[in-house]
Parts: structure tokens; sequence; C-alpha cells
């Protein structure tokens, strides 16, 4: 077969020559005895035209809509008349079709692809990705990745594979496992992560590592989430912090002027966990816009307004003039968020009306002061413990953006760094200490006096999350190279000595190899990749995802296997055991 170019390859230069075109019939119209084809491929899509008293009627009379063909023709400037600029001002004069392959009516009309149910696209995934955002996303996608390879082959960085059937990683879900033939009642962990044996690598010396790295994490579905995925993990030997988010902004910069023709600003803006939560109400804040928190706790501490005098935390963020139905709304928002309610002003001159206006009196002036809230706008407050009222009134800010598309004024990427996250987190459900990035992470040393401590809760993580216009797109840590700081870390999340060794023995041992000085990242790659097209889920940047109930609709997966399997593996299925 002799295809002389991809349709998108053809330029005005092609004009007046034969061209051989193979793809798709994407749409077939007849008018005045003359049939009319739109050919398409990856690249783009064409008009044919083939003439009643052509050689080629008589088999493209045979094409329908889905059908593989291949056109030969003459490429031309369309009549005057129709001509409205680039590409689609050329189309192919029909002198020979040839059919390759006939095919089924498609059960959806691709160009609606976007309005037809999920579950029908995930279906027949092969259909749906045959349009052109699914394309588009793709061959982002794919930009992305060789624009990453480029980049740190170039830095000195080697691809290593890590293992699929090992041993449980702790990131905080939970793990898929596959059971073992060759040992009965034993079972593989998939990983959901690569982190130890990254660390190992840096352990045996490689200095410089990444990987598209394929991980499992056993969780509740969301739109940016997937039980597999894929994560652009790396690690870096003999480095501290700024080294690691130095490299980071130039990879990141690169991606974006490969795949996209984006110029991000550098350095990204750095923001401590505490200031992310106190001025965003979020660890992975949007800062395409302001709407910055204020904290007035100190205007209420100890007044008659019963509902803040004794609140640990009062925040307040200015909105624009909202009516009472979206004022019930955001109410709602932030109660879902766990606030008990969300109180509220409108101004009006130099004083509040509505909701709590009459216990505001006194501080009616520091307020306009401290707010600029303009004429008519509206104060929004959340009050109570400090997590909780912050991330209340985080969540009433991003309605507030899609309430007001605030984020359109702003920069359509905005990248910065969340760092200093707390090392540990207290567990109110299980009443016990537990890692906030995982237990490799080592704690800023002029906090490690703290570990076993009352104030363990305020040391300091060397801990760093990269976020892109609110999503967390990656995250990572300086390793803990010290045997005996990582001894103290798995004693300070209640792990005995045997508990630790159990798990990570291995792990424990190499520590103590002579390990150097390490840190790294992953992004979550689908994330990174939703994000730079646009789209609202990381299903449309994925080739085959699952649905939000872990279903692959094509393949059917997952799906009952038969007993003689279960017995190979030395498993029966517990007959009592519910239905999901
Ligand atoms: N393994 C970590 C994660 O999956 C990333 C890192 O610390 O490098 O979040």
């Amino acid at each position: 077969m002799k295809r002389t170019a991809l349709i998108g390859h053809l330029t005005p230069a092609h004009a007046g020559q034969t061209v051989t075109l193979q793809g798709w019939v994407n749409r077939r119209r007849d008018l005045g005895g003359l049939i009319f084809l739109e050919l398409r491929d990856r690249s783009g899509v064409v008009q044919v035209q083939v003439e009643p008293d052509s050689a080629a009627f008589a088999e493209a009379d045979r094409l329908r809509a889905e059908f593989v063909a291949e056109i030969e023709g003459v490429y031309q400037q369309r009549p005057e008349s129709q001509r409205k600029g680039g590409a689609a001002d050329f189309e192919v004069i029909a002198t020979r079709v040839k059919v390759l392959n006939t095919a089924k009516t498609p059960p959806f009309e691709l160009e609606k692809g976007g309005d037809v149910a999920e579950d029908i696209r995930l279906k027949y995934r092969y259909l749906d990705l045959r349009r052109a955002d699914m394309q588009r996303n793709l061959f982002l996608r794919s930009k992305a990745v060789t624009a990453v390879t480029e980049f740190l082959d170039a830095e000195g960085f080697i691809q290593v594979e890590t293992p699929m059937l090992t041993k449980s990683t702790p990131e905080g879900a939970r793990d898929f496992l596959v059971p073992s033939r060759l040992n009965p009642g034993e079972f593989y962990a998939l990983p959901q992560s690569p982190q130890l044996f990254k660390q190992l690598l840096m352990i045996a010396g490689f200095d410089r590592y990444y990987q598209l790295a394929r991980c499992f994490r056993d969780e509740d579905l969301r739109a940016d989430r997937q039980p597999d995925f894929t994560q652009l993990d790396m690690e870096l030997s003999f480095v501290e912090q700024d080294d690691v988010l130095e490299l980071q902004e130039r990879l990141m910069a690169h991606v974006f002027r490969r795949a996209l023709g984006v110029e991000l600003t550098l350095p990204f803006p750095r923001l401590s966990y505490q200031e992310a939560m106190d001025r965003y109400g979020s660890d992975k804040p949007d800062l395409r816009f302001g709407s910055a928190f204020e904290d007035v706790t100190d205007l209420f501490q100890g007044g008659d307004f019963k509902a803040f005098a004794d609140a640990q935390t009062v925040k307040v963020i200015a909105a624009p003039e909202l009516t009472r139905k979206q004022i019930d709304e955001l109410e709602r928002v932030a109660k879902q968020n766990g606030a008990r309610g969300l109180a509220w002003l409108k101004r009006d001159g130099d004083a509040f009306t509505g909701g709590i206006s009459k216990f505001v009196a006194a501080q009616t002036a520091e307020l306009l002061a401290r707010t600029g809230v303009p004429e008519g706008g509206t104060l929004l407050f959340a009050a109570g413990e400090w997590k909780k009222a912050v991330s209340a009134l985080g969540a009433v800010r991003l309605a507030l953006r899609d309430l007001f598309d605030l984020a359109a004024g702003g920069p359509q990427f905005h990248v910065s760094w969340v760092v200093d996250f707390p090392q540990l987190e207290f567990d109110e459900d299980s009443q016990t200490w537990t890692y906030m990035h995982h237990p490799f992470t080592a704690p800023h040393p002029d906090d490690l006096k703290l570990f076993g401590t009352p104030q363990q809760g305020e040391i300091r993580a060397q801990a760093y999350d990269l976020v892109l216009n609110g999503f967390e797109v990656g995250g990572g840590s300086i390793r803990i190279h010290d045997p005996e700081v990582q001894t103290q870390m798995f004693a300070a999340i209640g792990f005995t000595e045997e508990q630790a060794r159990e798990k990570f023995g291995f792990f424990m041992d190499a520590l103590a190899h002579g390990t150097p000085p390490h840190g790294g990242i992953a992004w979550g790659f689908d994330r990174l990749i939703m994000v730079m097209s646009g789209a609202q889920s990381i299903r449309e940047v994925i080739a085959f995802p699952k649905n939000n109930r872990g279903a692959d609709l094509m393949a059917l997966a997952p799906s009952p296997v038969d007993t003689a399997q279960l017995g190979d593996l030395g498993l029966k299925l517990d007959e009592a055991a519910p239905e999901a």
C-alpha cells in the first residue's frame, strides 16, 4: 500500500498532485449524484469528492461510516465560493477508491462522543479513541513523556524498572494483593509506589533514577483517581530540598514548553503548609485567583458574640454580592466540609447588614479595613477548631471560584510548591500518630528533638508538594538516611521493633550499609496531563481506564474465576461474603 501522506501533513504545496490517503470514513453525504466523503486519519480530516462518472464511484458507493478506505485522487483547492481559509479549502477529487475493510454501524455517533454516556464510550473505547479529543489528549501525553525523557536523560538520570509483584509499600491506601500459586497462602502486593526500590537504587549508587511507574492503590475512585495509575517517579542522591525543587522546576518548564508551547514562570512560588491552610484552606491551593482568607480571631476573642468568642480560629473570606440562595448553597458546602455553619454579612456603605450584623457593631471598621470587601459584597466566616474552620472555608473558596469563574482572570496554568508539611498527624479515629507523607520522609533537623514528646505533631517534614491549578500533581521528600532516625520515626508511629523488622527489615538492613543523603518526588502523571489538556477527568487522558466502580467495561474486568483456578492458588471463596 502506498500512502503518500498523512492527511494533516498535506499543504497547499500538494495542490494539483495525485495523493494516496488511507483512513476511516468520518462521514458520507450524497448530493446531486456526487458522493462526498470525509476521510480521517490520526492527523486530520479531508473532504473527498467522488463524481458519478468516475472509475471510483462504484467502490465509493460501498463506503459507510467507519469503513477503512484507501483513496487516490487529486488534491486541489475548492471552488472560490466555498473557501473559508485553512486546510478546509482543499479537497481530493477521487480517481480510485479501495475499501480496505467494512465496519459495523458504530454504537454511538463519534462526533457526539463527548455527550454520550461514559459507560458506552468505555465499552467501545477503541471507537471512542478515534475521536479528535481523545487523539489530542493521548498525543499530548506522549509528547510530555518524550519531553521528560529528553530532559532527565540529559541530566544524567538512569531509567530502572522496579517489580510489580512485591511487598506492601506504605503510601496510605489499601494494597491490591496477588496470591502466589507457588507459595500457597502467601500474597504479593502490587506497588502503591516504587518508594523503597528507588531508595535502594540510591543505596546501590545509581545517583539519579527515574521511571514512568505503574502504581496500584485500592481506594474509592473519583474523577482524578484510578486504581492503577502512572507516576513519573524520581530519586536523587547527594541533594538537599532546594536542589530537588530547582531541578523539578526546570523539568516542569521543559514539559510545558515541549508539549504545549507554554512558558511557565520560574521559580514557582513556595508556601508553607501552615500558610496554605491559613490563607486558602487547602494544602493544594488554586492560586490562579486570590480570595485569600483574613484571620479575625482576635477581633471576637472573649467578646459578646458567643459563636466566635471561644473559637480557636475565626476566618473570613470576601465574596462578591450573593443572593440568599447562593449563601444557603455555600453554607451547605461549608457544612459538608466540617463547619457547623457559615456566618455572613453584606456590606452597605460603612456598615454591614443581614446575617450576623447585629453582633459586629464593634468590629465593623476593622472588618472593612482587613477584608477590603467592596460595596454590596459579602463576607463569609468559618469559626471553630483551626483545621476544620480553614478547610470548610477552603471548600467555600473553591465553590466561589466555580460560581463566579474567578480563575478565568488568572494565568492558564499556575504552578506552586507547598513545603514544610507536618511530619506526623494524629488520627482521631484510631487515636494514633501516623505519617503524613510516608514513613521514610526526613524530619527537619531542628525538630528531631521533638520525636517522642507531646509536641511531636509540630515536627516539620522535609516534604514538598507540587500544585497545579488546585491539583496536587506531585509530592516528595528528602529521605531519612540515618538508621537511628528511621527507628525513631517507626517508634513515633507506634511500630514496635518487631513490626518494623517484619515489614521493612530488608530496608533497615540496607540503610545501615552506607546510604547517601537522598530525596525525590513522584508526579501524578495522569493528573498532570488531565490539567494540561483541560480535561475534567483522568479517564480522558488514559487510553483504557476503569469506571468509577473500578471496572473495565470493555474487557469486563474484574470477573469471576472458576473454582479450579482458585484451587490452584489455594483459595476458596467465602460463600457468605456479601456481594459488592
Ligand atoms: N512515593 C511517594 C508517593 O507516591 C513520592 C515520593 O515521596 O517520592 O507519593
